[in-house]
This record gives structure tokens, sequence and C-alpha cells, in this order.
């Protein structure tokens, strides 16, 4: 069960300090206060964890303090869409909004090489309106002989560059907690200018311990990216793992699942589970079509298996896709195969205003049919 209380209600209030003298009573039951700091207003949700089936919504509604009451009936408690539960479904981040009803392009490089080409993409990004991008500097690789990333030593020309073509936010996978302080550093170092992402591979899904501590920083968002080996309750689990310690600015990714069922693409395409995972959470969604497709073959009309798999994603409503790109990919250190080049981010950003138009047309059109029914109902 969640209590939402008033916006703004100060923790040394009476009416704060009556209500956790009054939920302390409760026989077998803990409460877990989260509180969130908006840019206009402070909410305060006090989660009851044991069994609640016997306390009365009412009852709780009537306490001091007290705005909402919603019963968790479902999994995923704190990122879970729940009955009556409106709460919402985005959070703000270096001035852009992450939500179910937003779109963003984080389109960059797989691994950081050069400081060249990390100038070279981003200026492409800069020059076409773009805001966000990808760029990896700690690499889980399968073999311990290939390229590892070049760690913290490249994150100062990173940041520095992204400031430099107005790049807003950069998704980067972290693997290890230090890396979180190697960026903190990094940021500082060069005066923040700009803001990052982190990414929890598909590798890390379940890594718990990392989960955990990824989850108690609430100053960077998460890309958690689904396991390509479990179920998807299992992966939203994972990400449940975050919010529970307090981080609730997660994106879910998709980025297909590893079966021989998938070839020959790299993974299985599993975009059809973008509506389900807005259905189940509040969690935007990201697809990342690089890791799903995995090369860059295309179909007999032209277009690039993995244009139609970003298309297939955002018109079925997901809000980011996360796509490889490199300005030469034959040199690249990581994925170059499945690198569009800088010459294709014209033709892709056009493709996904083209799925996503049909989109916001196809919202329209559901809302539109639900109030014909409705009236022929009624
Ligand atoms: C990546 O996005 O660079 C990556 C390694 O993806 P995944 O964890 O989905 O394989
Ligand atoms: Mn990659």
């Amino acid at each position: 069960m969640i209590l939402i209380l008033t916006p703004n209600i100060e923790p040394e209030s009476s009416s704060y300090q009556q209500l956790i003298a009054h939920l302390s009573r409760l026989q077998n039951i803990q409460l877990r206060v989260h509180r969130e700091q908006g840019s206009e207003q402070s909410l305060t949700e006090i989660y009851l964890i044991g069994d609640t089936s016997a306390i009365p919504v009412e009852d709780m509604k009537s306490l001091p303090g007290v705005e909402r009451v919603v019963r968790i009936s479902e999994e995923y408690r704190v990122l879970g869409r729940h009955r009556g539960d409106q709460r919402p479904s985005h959070f703000d981040y270096q001035g852009l909004r992450f939500g179910q009803d937003t779109l963003h392009v984080f389109a960059g490089l797989c691994a950081v090489d050069t400081q060249e080409h990390v100038e070279l993409m981003m200026k492409a990004l800069r020059d076409l309106g773009q805001v966000c991008t990808r760029m990896g500097a700690y690499k889980p690789r399968t073999s311990p002989y290939s390229f590892q990333g070049h760690g913290k030593n490249c994150l100062p020309y990173v940041f520095e560059l992204a400031g430099k073509y107005g790049i807003k936010v950069i998704a980067m996978e972290v693997t290890h907690e230090s890396h979180i302080d190697e960026i903190n550093d990094a940021l500082r170092g060069t005066g923040s200018p700009t803001g990052v992402m982190l990414q929890i591979g598909t590798r890390n899904t379940q890594n718990f311990e990392l989960l955990k501590i990824v989850g108690r920083q609430k100053e960077f968002p998460v890309l958690l990216k689904r396991g390509f080996g479990i179920t998807l309750s299992e992966s939203l689990h994972a990400a449940e793992y975050l919010a529970s310690e307090g981080n609730r600015k997660v994106i879910f990714g998709l980025r297909g699942v590893k079966t021989q069922l998938g070839n020959p693409h790299r993974n299985f395409l599993d975009f059809a589970h973008v509506p389900v995972v807005k259905r189940l959470t509040r969690m935007p969604v990201c697809v990342d079509p690089s890791h799903a497709v995995g090369s860059r073959t295309s179909g007999p009309e032209g277009i690039l298996d993995l244009m139609h798999a970003t298309a297939q994603g955002v018109i079925a409503g997901a809000n980011m896709v996360l796509v490889d790109f490199h300005p030469a990919p034959n040199r690249a250190l990581v994925d170059g195969p499945q690198a569009l080049l800088l010459d294709e981010l014209p033709h892709f950003l056009a493709d996904v205003a083209v799925a996503r138009e049909a989109y916001e047309k196809r919202v329209a059109l559901a809302a539109r049919y639900a109030v014909e029914l409705q009236t022929a109902g009624a």
C-alpha cells in the first residue's frame, strides 16, 4: 500500500509526525519513505510493506497529511501501474522530459575510440538538432582480449566536446560502482557541461549488487537493458531494484533476446513488448535496434533492417531509440558491422519521424474509436 502525502509536507510538521507515530503502531508493517524533490514541489510517499490486506484504504485516507492511497495488488511496487494510480510516467533531466509520451534519439558511438571520432559524431548530431547521444567508455566484452573501452581516460574530452556541441545527455554503460565515481569526478573536473544517463547492459541486468548501488544514487537517470536470456518479468523486477533503492528515473531498454531463432539477426527482436512494458509499469521504454539486428543488411526496397526495426519500435510507442553510428565503422573498435554512417543520420532521423507520426495518428484513431464505441453503447 502506498500513501501519497500532500505536496511539500515537512517531515518536522505535526501532521507528518502524527502520521508516522500512527503508522509505526501498525503490527508487522514496515515503513519506507520516499521523498522526491521536483523543480516546483517535493513529493512524499510512504510505502507500507507487509500484509496490508486487512488495512482499510478509507482509514489510511483519513490520516493527517495523506492525500491519496493506492493499494498495490500487482508486482513492481514502485515502478508498476496500479489501480487508481495517478503517479507520473515521466521524469525530467537536464531540461528534457523523459516520459511514456515523449521520444528521444540517442545516436552515437557504441564505444569511444578516438577524440576525433567523438567530435565528428557530436558535430553531426548538433547540425541535425540532436541533444542526446550514446558514448561507451566501459565496455563489457565477451573476450577478455577484446578492447575494453578507454574508461575514465576518455571522459574529460567526451564531456567537454558534449558541452561544445550542445549535447545534454550521454548514455554510458557502467559495469562497476567505481565508474559512477569516475563519471562524477570527470563531470566536476570539466564544469558539468553535459549530463549522463547510466546504462546497465544486458549482461548485468541481474547483477543485483550493481543495481542496488546504481539505484542508491539519484543524480543520474538509468537505462536498464532487458536481460537477453531471462523473462520480461525478471527484467522488470531488475528495474524495480533500482527504484526500490530510491532512483525512479529509470528507462527500460528492449534490445532483442538471444536465440538461434533470431538468425540471421544478432538477437531476436522483442519490440512488440513496448506496449507491454508501458502497460505494466510507468517507465518510458527504449528500443535498441543496433544490438538487436547487428548488421547493415537491408530489405529489397533498400531500407536497412536496422531502420525497419527502429520503425517497429517507434510505431509501437517507444520513447527512446539507442542506436550505433560511427564516422568510420571499419575502424570502430567495437560493433563496427552494425554502425550506421554519419551520412545516414538525416535519413535515419526522418524515418523515425515518419514512424512517430504514424504512432501519434494511431493513438488519435484509438481515441476516436473508443468514443464512437462508447456513444454507440450509451
Ligand atoms: C551497448 O549498448 O553498448 C551494449 C553493450 O548493449 P547490450 O547490453 O544490450 O548488449
Ligand atoms: Mn555495442
